[in-house]
């Protein structure tokens, strides 16, 4: 028989991190955690939430899961009960592991529930869940949907909005590349980002 105050596996554990993150918008985010430096120091932000993160060697993970030998393991957000984490690639350059760190930030206020009892999401250097080809195209088209959410939560945290414009005033010419440069983020979120001004 349990005794008071054991909690088993399945009882309402609730991830004060996730509710916190939950909580969280780009835009909040900056607000109360952001230095105001560009580029944006999204290892800072995650110290300042209090979301535990590190960096990880993926090889043996992606030996385990059968990932195939072009595609690799860029991040992941994990909680667990009450257990919340975030591990970025050891393979990856640093502007890389700001979006990655970003972007499982914004799983983290977009995807985890603080009820969930284990969730891990994954990034894929194909962009793709290994598992994607098991699943149902609504699944697949679900997975996707949340992907560019988080892609276009991790743009606006990385890309601030009066940065980018002072910036792009000040900078007729520039060319995708420059503004990737300057904010240290791959192109794709530029351009996401942009889309959404
Ligand atoms: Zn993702």
């Amino acid at each position: 028989m349990l005794k008071f105050g054991v909690r088993r596996k399945g009882d309402l554990r609730m991830c004060e991190m996730i509710k916190k993150a939950n909580s969280l918008t780009p835009e909040k985010t900056l607000e109360e955690y952001w230095d105001k430096k560009i580029p944006v120091n999204v290892k800072n932000i995650l110290a300042g939430v209090g979301i535990r993160f590190r960096k990880n060697d993926f090889s043996e993970l992606e030996r385990a899961l059968e990932i195939d030998k072009d595609d690799a393991i860029l991040g992941l957000a994990f909680s667990d009960g009450d257990d919340l984490g975030i591990l970025f690639s050891s393979q990856i350059d640093r502007d890389s592991a700001n979006y990655v760190l970003a972007h499982e930030f914004a799983h983290c206020c977009l995807h985890l529930a603080p009820h969930e009892q284990f969730h891990v999401e994954m990034k894929m250097s194909s962009d793709l869940y290994s598992d994607s080809h098991n699943k149902t195209i609504r699944e697949r088209h679900n997975n996707s949907h949340k992907e560019l959410q988080a892609d276009k939560f991790a743009a606006n945290l990385l890309i601030p909005t009066k940065p980018l414009i002072d910036y792009l005033s000040k900078n007729k010419e520039q060319r995708i590349e420059d503004v990737a440069r300057h904010f240290h983020v791959p192109k794709e979120i530029v351009r996401l980002k942009i889309m959404s001004l």
